[in-house]
């Protein structure tokens, strides 16, 4: 079976293994564990923070961070589309007693002008804006990448109307690939970054959150509060700190791997691609209704050996990762391109029966 649902299905590697195996760990809830110190410090310095937070998920991540931000009966302005809205149960509103306002964006990127009417006037009317939120890469977007100047646009007009700034950046290191524009660059256009280890980077667990030492002070509290307080959490954070050293680079192959998807959907009789194309390691294709279902097409592909997830009812998601090789996703294109014809017009058949042609 080839597995292509998301970059979350890799399993560590022999290597990790042996350093999670070997991993120092403490109690990191009464003084230090000595595993969860050292990625907590690597992180924050690769993406330039003065502190970070090892965090069991990237949606707790991104929960405490707008918990942190915005106070009870706030809002924070983000993409309709992006994570923290759609897949993590309204988290701020039913634990931190938050409201988002969502804008829909283009597969997950956002004009800076849309947003220029969406701070609330000071009035007893108004529930008050306090952050924004992006999301890089963006994954229901397709894996698209944020556009730098319009990162920075956007940051800077919130900055200047008194906005925190929170990077979703479960993604961020595919990003780092695609553009060769340093995490850190990216990093500093915002108060807070969360970041994944579990996806891309193939570790079995983790994300992490950085920002200024206050910031995480207040995380580190909500994060026991969250259920999140860990205690010898260096085993699972040695894998982390394994993929932060040695996965980065090759997150590339991932990408050339999905050129390979992209191009079968592109050349195929009932998929297409969006406009942005493949940016990264997500594929999203359109399913031709003449076809059948995204659903249908899903179980046909797994009865063909290769597996992806329907995200709707004409729409197809498959991830490039670690766990496939380049070998396995070109058959998996194969297939694809196989399955996805159409069914041939019926031939109308006139006269008497019997052709003479
Ligand atoms: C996967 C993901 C997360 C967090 O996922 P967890 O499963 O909670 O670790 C957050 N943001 C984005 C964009 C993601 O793709």
């Amino acid at each position: 079976m080839i597995d292509l649902r998301s970059d979350t299905v890799t399993r560590p590697t022999p290597a990790m293994r042996n350093a999670m195996a070997n991993a120092d760990v403490g109690d990191c809830m009464i003084d230090i564990d000595p595993s969860v110190e050292r990625l907590e410090q690597r992180t924050a310095e690769v993406l330039g923070k003065p502190a970070a937070l090892f965090m069991p998920s990237g949606s707790m991540a991104n929960q405490i961070a707008v918990r942190v931000h915005c106070e009870r009966g706030s809002e924070f302005l983000c993409e309709a589309d992006c994570h923290i809205y759609q897949y993590e149960q309204a988290a701020f509103a039913q634990l931190s007693g938050l409201v988002a306002a969502t804008i829909q964006g283009q597969a997950g990127i956002l004009q800076p002008e849309q947003l220029h009417d969406q701070i609330r006037p000071v009035n007893d009317h108004f529930v008050t804006t306090k952050l924004v939120c992006l999301e890089n890469t963006h994954n229901r977007g397709g894996g698209t990448i944020q556009p730098v100047e319009i990162v920075r646009s956007i940051t800077q007009w919130a900055d200047e109307n008194g906005l925190k700034r929170h990077l979703d950046g479960a993604r961020l290191w595919n990003a780092v690939a695609a553009t060769g524009i340093a995490a850190n660059h990216w990093a500093a256009m915002f108060d807070s970054v969360s970041v994944c280890f579990s996806k891309g980077l193939g570790a079995p667990v983790g994300s992490v959150l950085a920002g200024d030492q206050e910031f995480i002070q207040a995380a580190k509290r909500a994060r026991k509060l969250f259920g999140g307080g860990m205690r010898q959490a260096g085993i699972v954070a040695a894998g982390a700190l394994f993929a932060l050293e040695n996965h980065r680079d090759r997150l590339l192959e991932d990408h050339q791997n999905a050129q390979l998807l992209a191009r079968a959907v592109d050349s195929s009789e009932a998929l297409s691609l969006g406009s942005h194309g493949v940016q990264t390691n997500i594929v999203m294709a359109t399913v031709d209704p003449r076809w059948g279902t995204a659903t249908e097409l899903v179980n046909r592909l797994a009865d063909a050996g290769v597996k992806c997830f329907a995200m709707g009812r004409q729409r197809i998601r498959l991830v490039t990762h670690l766990d496939v090789s380049t070998a396995q996703v070109q058959q998996a294109a194969d297939i694809l391109f196989d399955i996805a014809r159409l069914p041939q017009p019926y031939q109308v058949v006139s006269g008497s029966g019997a052709s003479q042609t």
